[in-house]
């Protein structure tokens, strides 16, 4: 452990002091061209000295740019055969695996996520680009009777047009591969921009995207602020579609100005994620799930296990063994392979997460069992470190168990029966996961039945989705659309209905049909 921490802070001294952090640029139209505007440096979140590199504060005029270069190879990309696009896309998939150690270290570096975890999410971008290739050679469409005769009626999908992709920070690789891959090989241009925390691993996709042979104005990656880039991506007219991963607040405002224009908005936001916990139970691997769940990238997931609602008959032999668990858990540098739990992303995140777990103690009054600080001592002293925090005694209408925290937070509540433990778990503004731990099927299906998320585990935790199985949430977490599996290219596709009469006369629906029966 020592050796590591030395090692590790060896490696950060050294990228400090090295030469000076690099300047990015954005990728317009096949060119890594300078911003109009300013740089802003961007810091390694478990160590604010560490500097990763300046990246581009763009400005409206850099997002019209990138928006008209993709306007220009709209064309020639969306009459390039699905399967000739898919073969870049498994190229990406190739690079991607090459380089996929770098990419982890540079994502541990500037999001705080474990290694491990890092890991997973660029594994994730690759498990996403190889399996979305392979839609290159399906993107099915379907074919179905005409109701005349010596008529032929099939469907087809196309292409949407120009799509602004705007991604969070807390899967910086992995969110962006779930658009940008999709609205690619059906046949979209995009515009990408990363979350401000977060460009780095961005910048790593579309380098991969270079390298593999995407030609100018297919992807272009402008870098900055939501205000700005973000809005102007939203509101420009040439921009048919909007795809955001993001807090519901913007979810709202970015839908609004996309209904205002009428242009098309998937949405994917915030959950309230429970594991009802129940009384025949495994109850050692409900509290492995729990705090994989809830501490997992520092409980900045959107399907973070943020509420655990147990029997009563488990309550207290659940809670004793998670808090144990919970304050066992070692935090640190995401890049020492001994730690557990990373930083949280910024200052403002410790300000919100420390608020809330304020609003637990006092105005909810629910018990603090373990965690609550923040951590700013030592080797803390750089970084944005909160402790895994349990609330016990929680009630369902407390604020901490209605409210996404986006941290290390998690809330246990007590409940009687199956039933009202499904009760509490929809009974939430959020729909996006839930799992029960449970040794009886019946009451397994019966919760699966009943709980109104888009995800739902038996004997798993909240988080562990794979990329070909639709991702998304109900209720305040999403507009009805599904990202990943093969739902998602009915966000980046459009449908057209195809009929061929070869009849050689007009022949009217509805009107000339030979009835069957008179
Ligand atoms: P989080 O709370 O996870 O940071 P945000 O919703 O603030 O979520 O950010 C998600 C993405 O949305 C980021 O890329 C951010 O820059 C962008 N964004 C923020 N505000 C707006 C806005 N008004 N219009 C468009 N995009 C925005």
């Amino acid at each position: 452990m020592a050796q590591a921490k030395k090692a590790l802070a060896k490696k950060t001294k050294k990228a400090r002091a090295g030469k000076r952090a690099q300047t990015y640029l954005n990728y317009i139209d096949g060119r890594w061209v300078p911003t109009s505007g300013e740089y802003a440096e961007n810091r390694n979140p478990a160590d604010t000295r560490d500097v990763i590199g300046r990246f581009p504060h763009s400005t409206e005029a850099d997002t019209d740019e990138a928006i008209a270069a993709a306007a220009r190879a709209f064309n020639g990309w969306r009459l390039t055969p699905a399967p000739r696009r898919a073969e870049i896309l498994f190229r990406v998939g190739e690079i991607l695996m090459r380089d996929k150690e770098k990419y982890t270290r540079d994502m541990t570096r500037e999001m705080g996520k474990v290694l491990k975890e890092a890991g997973g999410d660029v594994q994730e971008a690759i498990d996403c680009t190889y399996y979305t290739a392979g839609e290159g050679r399906r993107l099915h469409g379907f074919t179905t009777p005409a109701e005349m005769p010596d008529k032929f009626a099939m469907c087809v999908r196309q292409p949407v047009g120009l799509c602004g992709l705007i991604t969070p920070w807390n899967f910086p690789m992995a969110i962006p591969s779930w658009k940008l891959m999709p609205a690619l090989v059906c046949g979209n241009t995009v515009v990408i921009k990363p979350a401000e925390d977060t460009p780095l691993s961005t910048y790593n996709l579309v380098k991969a995207c270079e390298e593999a042979g995407i030609p100018p104005g297919v992807v272009n990656l402008v870098m900055g602020s939501g205000s700005t880039i973000g809005k102007r991506l939203t509101n420009h007219p040439s921009i048919r579609l909007i795809s955001l991963t993001g807090s519901t607040e913007t979810g709202r405002i970015v839908a609004s100005a996309c209904a205002e224009r009428n242009a098309i908005c998937s949405l994917e936001m915030g959950g309230k994620n429970a594991i009802m916990i129940m009384d025949d139970a495994d109850i050692d691997n409900a509290v492995e799930g729990a705090i994989w769940g809830a501490f997992g990238t520092s409980g900045q997931r959107c399907t973070a296990s943020s509420r655990l609602i147990v029997h009563k008959k488990v309550y207290k032999q659940f809670s004793k063994k998670l808090v144990e668990r919970a304050q066992a858990l070692r935090i640190g540098n995401g890049a020492d392979p001994k730690v557990d739990v990373g930083p949280v992303i910024n200052s403002d995140a410790v300000e919100k997460i420390m608020s809330y777990i304020d609003i637990g103690q006092n105005e909810d009054g629910a018990t603090l069992a373990c965690g609550g600080r923040h951590l700013t001592k030592g080797d803390y002293a750089h970084g944005y470190f909160i402790e895994p925090t349990v609330f016990t005694d929680v009630t369902p209408d407390m604020r901490i168990a209605q409210e996404e925290i986006f941290g290390p937070v998690t809330c246990v509540i007590p409940v009687n029966s199956l039933d009202e433990a499904i009760d509490v778990a929809n009974g939430v503004q959020y729909g996006l996961s839930a799992a029960i731990y449970t040794q009886d099927v019946n009451r397994a299906f019966h919760a699966m039945n009943d709980l109104y998320t888009g995800i739902f585990y038996v004997n798993a935790s909240t988080i562990g989705a794979e990329v070909h199985l639709p991702f998304g949430g109900t209720k305040g977490t999403g507009n009805g659309h599904r990202e990943a599996g093969t739902q998602v290219l009915d966000i980046f596709s459009e449908w057209k209905s195809v009929y061929v009469d070869y009849s050689g006369k007009l022949q009217r629906a509805q009107i000339d049909n030979k009835k069957a029966i008179d």
